[in-house]
């Protein structure tokens, strides 16, 4: 069976049919490096990672070429620096390194190539020489003295140079991927504004830098370029005229895929960019879009970290598992349920298969689905069975152990569970009782301590209640303890805490 992927372009299921299945090539639009990522950017490197493991898997590791790129020039960038007074080169190398960071938390393989607009900015200003010369570009100089009223850049020293634009009427298949009329195209461009545009629709390939912003020497003065020309001239550099994928969200389908479309085919003369369009959907959470106005807005460094609704320190293998539980094409809902059921049965698994050798018949649980316009959650959903212990038949476990791995669940040198999920305990004795706490992940050692001595406390309060009959404190101990998130059980010779992934000690001091 081949791989079958969805292809936008055609809006249909095709098989996947490289150009040279010796060097298969994707491209994937990357970050634009001003801020933290937030879970809806990682929702496409997480997808398109899986998908670069299975093309990996199928035409062999050396066969594969992935590109993902950094946008280190845009507008973003430079009202940040603006803002915050900081150097351009400063905001932007920091960023950069907080997604690779960020991403690598989620398991997410380095592409082959992640170049950076600014090392292509020569291959760029080719690009829009050639498409004027074509006849698919045009350039116009704006007189200082005669700014036209559309043009809003507060700076009149922008006006001295000259923008590159493109022609849409040019191009004939403009508006083919995303299916919209010229209308919606229209007001979808609107964001957009440059002076002298022939068309509202047409798109800046280069606009004048005023002294404080970068620029860079062109036949059209000193500037930089606009957003879309950086993946036609990167792509064009890295993977050829033509390549076989090429991803991103949703939201990039116009104009950002359009113009680059454009772009390419006329620039290189070529009647396709990419054969395989593939667009991932929006993130939404609890149901609603993420907004910073609505209050539910986090990045992938907020959920790492337990800053979010939710309070706990969601390990990046739990965000991985989510982001992977919903189908790319759906609109995938980011739940504090969801992320608590993904964290108990990633334990589980990893609690089932610590220690078990890998088996590569795992890959054949789920190739099925992955190879079915890549159907994550129809993976997952097979390593459930995986999971499923029934002692009237062979352990499946060793393949699931290889499907947790080919999938990106890692386990560590020595066969071991990831830090967040490895279990660890402690017992100490007295008098004819024990006091046993186990958790998993890291915990401070003072927190170990205390949780220790509440253990004791809890048991000889206990005792002297039932003589007593007064169970005020015990309650109250325990009832603290659940509040800090951790479980409790109590015998005649044993007590057992067990703090969960949400486990807070700050909930202990009220306990003096
Ligand atoms: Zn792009």
């Amino acid at each position: 069976m081949t791989i079958k992927l969805y292809n936008t372009r055609t809006r249909s299921k095709e098989d996947f049919d490289p150009i040279d299945r010796d060097d298969v090539r994707m491209y994937v639009c990357g970050p634009t490096v001003y801020d933290r990522a937030h879970l809806g950017n990682a929702r496409p490197v997480v997808v398109f990672d899986v998908l670069y493991r299975l093309l990996r898997h199928t035409y062999g590791a050396d066969h594969v070429t992935y590109v993902r790129n950094f946008t280190d020039v845009d507008d973003k960038i430079n009202k940040r620096a603006a803002e915050s007074g900081r150097e351009i080169g400063e905001i932007t190398a920091e960023t950069t390194q907080w997604f690779l960071d960020d991403m690598a938390a989620l398991g997410a393989l380095e592409p082959d190539h992640m170049p950076r607009a600014t090392q292509y900015i020569p291959q760029m200003i080719t690009m829009i020489g050639d498409l004027i010369e074509k006849g698919f570009a045009y350039s116009v100089r704006t007189e200082s003295n005669d700014p036209p009223e559309e043009y809003v850049i507060a700076d009149r020293e922008a006006l001295l140079g000259e923008h590159a634009l493109f022609e849409v009427e040019r191009f004939e298949r403009y508006g083919e991927l995303s299916g919209q009329s010229t209308d919606e195209m229209i007001a979808g461009a609107r964001g957009e504004t440059a002076p002298g545009k022939r068309s509202p629709m047409d798109f800046v390939l280069w606009k004048p830098s005023t002294p404080d912003l970068p620029g860079w020497d062109s036949p059209w003065g000193r500037g930089r370029p606009g957003w879309h020309i950086e993946c036609s001239a990167m792509s064009k550099a890295l993977l050829g005229d033509t390549f076989d994928i090429h991803g991103g969200g949703r939201d990039l389908m116009f104009p950002h895929h359009e113009n680059e479309i454009a772009q390419s085919c006329c620039a290189n003369g070529t009647d396709e960019m990419a054969r395989y369009w593939m667009h991932n959907e929006m993130l939404q959470v609890e149901g609603k879009k993420m907004s910073k106005s609505l209050g539910n807005f986090f990045t992938v460094r907020d959920l790492l970290e337990g800053n979010w609704s939710g309070g706990w320190k969601v390990p990046g293998e739990v965000i991985r598992f989510v982001l992977l539980s919903t189908h790319y094409r759906k609109p995938m809902d980011w739940t504090e349920k969801k992320a608590g059921d993904a964290r108990r049965t990633l334990q589980k698994w990893y609690d089932l298969t610590d220690g078990v050798e890998p088996d590569p018949q795992g890959w054949w649980a789920i190739r099925n689905p992955l190879q079915n316009d890549l159907d994550t959650s129809g993976a997952l959903q097979k390593m459930h069975e995986l999971a499923r212990d029934d002692i009237r038949l062979p352990s499946r476990l060793p393949e699931l152990r290889y499907a947790m791995e080919w999938m990106g669940f890692p386990f560590e040198a020595g066969n071991t569970p990831p830090k967040h999920f490895r279990r660890y305990s402690s017992s100490s004795e007295n008098e004819g009782y024990t006091v046993n706490l186990s958790w998993t992940g890291t915990m401070e050692s003072k927190d170990q301590q205390r949780l220790s001595e509440l253990g004791h406390r809890l048991f000889n309060t206990r005792r002297v209640a039932i003589e007593t009959k007064d169970f005020t404190e015990v309650d109250l101990i325990k009832s603290t303890l659940d509040d800090a998130g951790v479980e409790v059980r109590v015998s005649k010779d044993k007590v057992e805490l067990e703090p969960g992934p949400g486990f807070d000690p700050s909930k202990l001091e009220s306990l003096k």
